[in-house]
């Protein structure tokens, strides 16, 4: 068994206010550049909503991911790498500048200039690309924020599937969370598969997924093929380009920005030890809802001194294996199960791990329409309705979703009775 240390992050929706630092701090360090002003290596998705680009999980329409051929094997949805070729100069299933947002800044000049008028003037946007007054501004990556539940009545959010969505179009019944997003350096990238210049990779040390600026052509395949959208085409250096884990940071020992910055204090990052030979299997896996569970499979569990002894044997450094002992990822995702995979059924087993949201759920709970008892809740008495939490983390399986939710309720409602006023309840401590 081929053993690797990844590198890997969950986050706790929960906890997650939309207060869009991460992604500031990240374009501030990372994309604040000319060719990239459209691109967020970390943004944070309204949903229900279509998200940034538009539609992205719509493989579709974008062709991202794999897809399993009816001999068991994988390839990615864009083709063989022979059709990829044929594709290069007719490219069909590229995002375009309006499917991202067109940048632009706000006409503060006008604020000084503006002749007298009755009205005060107001700072109107002006396209970053053309330099023009934008006069009407349609749709943004988190319009649907604004549109609330009306929103949810037409939308083609296609984490919806399954779900009566008129119930939530309903004022009573709307609801809303944050989703952050950044390249899930996934173990079975179809990025990498995907590029005819071979200038994408995974890094061996840390699983990190990187873009070789020399060898990229920017043919735009790996735009393609990312099911989540997460490489963005630099129109001035005509290349592409991600984001990078902050391997920098990472190598002195520093957190990545949008972990240091979060104002949530959501993001936890862990390093998990994994079986790098059974990749391939597990990602042909038949039943797409059996992914997130042929995945956990593969991760090795870094208290068994087997696991360890091996690993060493095979160079895994010492600090790396105890960092994997002490990973929250590993807890949260494999040992408490109380964390998913964002879209495992695009079979790039990602590694940018997601605790679903309970606050909303709690309401639900205290009204006893969601059990501790292990009992299938009525998907419809929740306020945000399992399948659609199941949809967007499970392949559809509700079960695993249920679970996590029914542990963190119990965590709670311990923690409460633990803590009285703040002060710790000593006898139950
Ligand atoms: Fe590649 Fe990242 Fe997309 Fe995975 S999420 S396919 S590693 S760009
Ligand atoms: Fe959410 Fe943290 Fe980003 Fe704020 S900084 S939007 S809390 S992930």
């Amino acid at each position: 068994m081929k053993i690797r240390a990844q590198i890997a992050m969950v986050m706790n929706l929960d906890k997650c206010i939309g207060c869009h630092t991460c992604s500031v701090t990240c374009k501030n360090v990372w994309t604040n550049r000319e060719g990239v002003e459209y691109a967020w290596f970390n943004n944070v998705e309204t949903k229900p909503g279509i998200g940034y680009p538009k539609d992205w999980e719509n493989q579709d329409k974008w062709k991202g991911g794999w897809t399993r051929k009816k001999n068991g094997k994988i390839q990615p949805r864009i083709g063989s790498k022979w059709r990829v070729l044929a594709n290069i100069f007719a490219n069909p299933d590229l995002p375009e500048i309006d499917d991202y947002y067109e940048p632009f800044t706000f006409d503060y000049e006008h604020l000084q200039k503006a002749p007298e008028l009755e009205a005060f003037p107001t700072a109107r946007p002006r396209s970053l690309i053309s330099g023009e007054r934008m006069e009407k501004i349609e749709w943004g990556p988190n319009w649907e924020e604004i549109l609330g539940g009306e929103f949810a009545k037409r939308s083609k959010d296609k984490n919806f599937e399954g779900i009566e969505k008129e119930i939530y179009g309903q004022f009573e019944n709307t609801f809303m969370m944050y989703l952050p997003r950044l390249c899930e350096h996934c173990l079975n990238p179809t990025c990498v598969a995907a590029c005819p210049s071979g200038a994408i990779y995974k890094r061996d040390e840390d699983g990190i997924v990187l873009i070789d600026q020399d060898k990229c052509r920017g043919w735009r395949m790996c735009v393609s093929a990312c099911p989540y959208k997460k490489i963005y085409f630099n129109w001035s250096s005509g290349k592409s380009e991600k984001c990078i884990f902050c391997y920098p940071r990472l190598e002195a020992g520093q957190p990545t920005v949008c972990s240091e910055t979060c104002v949530g204090r959501i993001r936890y990052l862990g390093v998990v030890l994994y079986d790098a030979d059974g990749i391939e299997k597990a990602a042909a896996t038949e039943n797409e809802q059996d992914l997130y569970e042929e995945q956990l499979k593969l991760f090795l569990d870094p208290n068994d001194p087997k696991v360890i002894e091996e690993a060493r044997r095979q160079g895994i450094p010492e600090n790396w294996l105890e960092a994997a002992k002490r990973s929250p990822v590993w807890k949260m995702a494999m040992e408490w199960k109380i964390a998913f995979p964002l879209h495992p059924e695009y079979r790039t087993m990602p590694m940018v791990w997601y605790v679903p949201p309970l606050s909303p759920i709690q309401s639900a709970a205290e009204a006893g329409k969601i059990g501790v008892d292990g009992d299938m809740p009525d998907v419809r008495s929740l306020r945000i309705p399992v399948k659609y939490l199941a949809n967007l983390l499970t392949a559809g399986k509700e079960e695993p979703i249920v679970t996590g939710l029914e542990r963190m309720l119990a965590m709670r409602a311990y923690m409460r009775v633990k803590t009285i006023d703040g002060v710790i309840d000593e006898t139950i401590a």
